[in-house]
C-alpha cells in the first residue's frame, strides 16, 4: 500500500468487537486475566502496553517502514529511551546543529555513565569519519536540523556507521516519514517528537522510536519503558493516531506554503540568508532532493540587521505567533537564541519559522508588514 493509504488504515482497522470505524480509545490501566495471570488478549497493565498505544505503534512502524515502534510520553522521553540503552563508556557522534534537548542529555546526564559525545557537522562526511573512535557506538543524526536546516546524507552516514560497527539513529521530527524514510536509507532506528507534525494541532505531547528490526536495542528499550513508565498515555496515543491519518495531506500543504515563503523571503533586502532545503542555493539541496520527497514546513531566516532586526520583526508579526514548538496547523515564529537559556548557541540574528496551513497570501502579507 502507498503512504497516504497506510497513514489512514495502518493501526486504524475497524474495532473487532463493535465495528466502530474510528479507532476506540481504551483508557483501562488493567486487564482481566485468569487466576494464574493468564492474559486474554496479551494485555496486563497500561505501563507495559494497551490496545490504543498498540494501534499507534502499528501505524508508526508501517509509516516508517520499520518492524516495531515504541511510543513515549514525549520526544525527549523517546530520545532518552534510546540513549539509556547505550553501554557505559560509549561514545556518540551528534550534530553540531541539533535539538537543544539532545545537547542537554549529553551535558547533564549521560556523562555520569561515562557516555560522551562529539558534535560534528553531519553534512561533512570527512569530519564524521575523522571523529569516530573505537568506542563510538552510535551516530545520532537530525536532518533537516534544528534550527539551521542543515541536511545530512542519511545513506552515507548509514554506510559509515555500518563499517564501524556502530548504529545510526535519525531524529525524523522535521521531515516526518511523509517526506523522508531513514530506515529505507539504512538507519537502524528513527526517533520522533510526535508532539509536532504527527499530532499536528499543538495540543498533544508524544514521542516515538521506530526500529528497522526488533533487535536487542528494541527489546531493551521496551523493557526499560515498561519499568520506568515513560510510555505515552492512551489518550495522547489516540490523538496522535488521529493526527497521523491526515499527516500526508497536511505535510503537502506545509511544504507548499514553506517553499513559497522561503522564495519570497530570499529576495528581501533585510534578510541575509534563508535556511530552507527547498531553495537551490541551500548547500544541502542536492542531498535533500535525493532523500526527501519534499522539503518540509520548517525554515529559518537570518537578518542583516542582527539581533535587533530579528526581535523587531518578531514583535511585529500578527498572523504568525511568537511561540516555541512546531508542526501545528498555525504558523509560529521564534527567536531561538532567546529560548535557549543561559548559553544560547543559535545565531542572534536568527528567527525560526514553523509554517502553518493558513492561506499563503495572509502569511506573506503578515511577513511583508513585519519587515517594513
Ligand atoms: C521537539 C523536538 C524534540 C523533543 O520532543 P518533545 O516532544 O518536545 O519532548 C526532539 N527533536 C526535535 C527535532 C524536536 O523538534
Amino acid at each position: 500500500m502507498r503512504f497516504e493509504t497506510l497513514a489512514i488504515h495502518a493501526g486504524a482497522e475497524a474495532d473487532a468487537e463493535t465495528g466502530a470505524v474510528a479507532p476506540p480509545l481504551h483508557m483501562s490501566t488493567t486487564f482481566q486475566h485468569g487466576p494464574a495471570g493468564e492474559r486474554r488478549a496479551g494485555y496486563e497493565y497500561q505501563r507495559e502496553a494497551n490496545p490504543t498505544q498498540d494501534r499507534l505503534e502499528t501505524c508508526l512502524a508501517a509509516l516508517e517502514g520499520g518492524e516495531r515502534a515504541l511510543v513515549y510520553a514525549s520526544g525527549m522521553a523517546a530520545m532518552q529511551g534510546y540513549l539509556e540503552c547505550l553501554a557505559n563508556g560509549s561514545h556518540v557522534l551528534i550534530p553540531n546543529d541539533c535539538y537543544t534537548g539532545l545537547r542537554a542529555l549529553f551535558h547533564e546526564f549521560l556523562p555520569h555513565r561515562g557516555i560522551t559525545a562529539t558534535a560534528v557537522d553531519m553534512s561533512d562526511l570527512l569530519e564524521v569519519r575523522a571523529a569516530l573512535r573505537p568506542e563510538t557506538a552510535l551516530i545520532w543524526a537530525e536532518t533537516p536540523s534544528n534550527p539551521l536546516l542543515a541536511v545530512a546524507d542519511i545513506a552515507a552516514l548509514a554506510e559509515i556507521a555500518k563499517a564501524h560497527g556502530a548504529r545510526l539513529v535519525c531524529d525524523n521530527t522535521f521531515a516526518t516519514p511523509a517526506l523522508q524514510q531513514p530506515l529505507a536509507l539504512g538507519a537502524d532506528a528513527v526517533m520522533h517528537s510526535t508532539t509536532k507534525y504527527f499530532g499536528g494541532h499543538s495540543d498533544v505531547m508524544g514521542g516515538a522510536l521506530v526500529f528497522a528490526q526488533a533487535d536487542s536495542v528494541y527489546e531493551q528499550a521496551a523493557h526499560r519503558r515498561h519499568i520506568t513508565g515513560s510510555i505515552a498515555s492512551p489518550f495522547n496515543s489516540w490523538l496522535i493516531l488521529r493526527g497521523a491519518r491526515s499527516l500526508p495531506a497536511r505535510m503537502a500543504w506545509h511544504c507548499r506554503n514553506a517553499q513559497l515563503i522561503a522564495e519570497f523571503l530570499s529576495s528581501h533586502p533585510a534578510i541575509e540568508s534563508v535556511n530552507y532545503p527547498g531553495l537551490p542555493t541551500h548547500p544541502g539541496h542536492a542531498i535533500a532532493r535525493k532523500q526527501m520527497r519534499d522539503f518540509g514546513g520548517m525554515l529559518s531566516i537570518q537578518f542583516t540587521g542582527g539581533r535587533e532586526a530579528a526581535l523587531r520583526f518578531a514583535s511585529r508579526v500578527k498572523v504568525f505567533t511568537n511561540a516555541t514548538s512546531l508542526g501545528g496547523v498555525e504558523s509560529l515564529i521564534e527567536h531561538r537564541a532567546s529560548t535557549e537559556g543561559a548559553n544560547p548557541v543559535s545565531p542572534q540574528n536568527l528567527i525560526r519559522m514553523s509554517v502553518g496551513l493558513e492561506h499563503l497570501d495572509d502569511l506573506i502579507d503578515d511577513l511583508k508588514q513585519a519587515l517594513l
